[in-house]
């Protein structure tokens, strides 16, 4: 079977695995040596060196997740942040100008925001909703048009068809962070993206014990990327690789019982008196929940809501939660709640904030893989005492 064959589940499994195992072992080993002997007539490009990012461990793993992705390549980072600037620095040069979404992870908004000058790179923050901004934000240099699949912390999914026609239409590359669909529910080069990205800290690796990034989409801007990698000296060890690797293989169990649970869960707070808005494009409620039927085979178990007690009503609310932990991150086996005023957004001004949409009292939850009517009693207990 060819690693592009199969559901996503047979390739979670034995994707770019190498068959018969290396010593018949099952799994594969931790390849952890930094250089690799030289055989005859190799090339300068042919040496294996770990901060090259080629031993077993990194090519299995970059064969693995292009074939998640349906992509033509992959390439593994020391974290999602990596990832994302080293797009930027391998694809953009002095001058040139890139469209962000406006409600970004708070490390890339704050990243373009305040370091993008020093490299001569301009950038415009558009409303994923109004293509007539993204049209109004266009500029002889822009180069880039960058978009999240599920926006952090507002959970909302813009029109990421258009997005790839506006791309191809002006000759812009087209990146996008699909670290909270995860590629279980969302493939963004089956509809044209040419770049996708993800904190693999989060689903792809699930276990909240590593952290590492992936970049993923066409053969062409993936290898550009690699090679300003190598040169930032950004690789991933041989031991994250092996964890990462290792937490891929149940993602497809994990985000589909998420999925299950953040859908409950979203109804149940909806219904809540205590609560005034919930974000999950799993309800019908949701702006974006047409597209993301249309676009995703699950929603995702990532949500926030807003508390009629404001920030003091979601500080009682975290000490309530007996099974959720209060920590920033997500994506990974356990619940966990924030407030993302107070953690992810918290390099934002208070003004920038407001304008995103992140309020004190937002509070966002990753929902993990504990018994789904637990999650619903505990949040219930919470919110009648908050
Ligand atoms: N993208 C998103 C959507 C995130 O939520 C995060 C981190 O929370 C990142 C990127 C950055 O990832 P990392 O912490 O692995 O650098």
């Amino acid at each position: 079977m060819s690693d592009h064959e199969g559901t996503i589940d047979t390739k979670l499994v034995h994707a770019g695995e190498i068959r018969p195992g290396i010593e018949g072992a099952v799994e594969l080993p931790i390849f952890q040596s930094a250089n690799f002997e030289s055989v005859e007539g190799e090339e300068y490009h042919d040496i294996k060196y770990m901060r090259l990012s080629n031993s077993p461990n990194h090519t299995v793993l970059a064969a693995k997740l292009a074939a998640l992705e349906s992509a033509e390549a992959a390439v593994v980072s020391t974290s999602g942040m990596s990832s994302i600037t080293t797009i930027f620095h391998s694809l953009l040069s002095a001058g040139d100008h890139v469209i962000f979404q406006d409600c970004l992870y708070g490390g890339t908004y704050d990243y373009a925001r305040r370091e993008f000058a020093r490299h001569g790179l301009t950038c415009d923050f558009v409303d994923g909703d109004d293509p007539g901004g993204w049209t109004r934000a266009l500029r002889p240099e822009t180069r880039m048009i960058y978009f999240e699949a599920i926006t952090n912390p507002l959970v909302q999914v813009a029109d990421l068809e258009a997005v790839v026609s506006f791309a191809r239409e002006h000759g812009l590359i087209s990146v996008i962070d699909n670290t909270f669909a995860s590629p279980v529910n969302f493939r963004p080069a089956e509809i044209g993206f040419d770049l996708c990205v993800h904190s693999g800290t989060k689903y792809l690796n699930g276990h909240s014990d590593v952290v590492c990034g992936v970049v993923v989409g066409r053969r062409e801007p993936v290898a550009r990327v690699k090679k300003m990698m190598n040169y930032l000296g950004g690789s991933l060890d041989a031991h994250a690789c092996f964890l990462l690797h290792r937490g891929l293989k149940t993602l497809a169990v994990r985000v589909r019982q998420q999925n299950v649970s953040a859908l409950t869960l979203s109804k149940v707070l909806e219904d809540h008196p205590a609560v005034t808005r919930v974000n999950y494009p799993g309800l019908a409620s949701n702006s974006g929940h047409e597209r993301a039927r249309r676009l995703f085979d699950g929603f995702g178990g990532m949500l926030s809501f807003e508390l009629a007690g404001g920030a003091s009503a979601a500080t009682r609310l975290e000490s309530a939660l007996r099974i959720p932990i209060v920590a920033p991150s997500l994506g990974g086996v356990e619940s966990l709640v924030t407030r993302p005023a107070a953690t992810s957004h918290a390099g934002l001004t208070a003004e920038e904030r407001r304008e995103v949409g992140v309020s004190d009292g937002l509070v966002r939850v990753s929902v993990g893989i504990e018994g789904t009517g637990d999650l619903v009693e505990d949040f219930r207990q919470a919110l009648d005492r908050s």
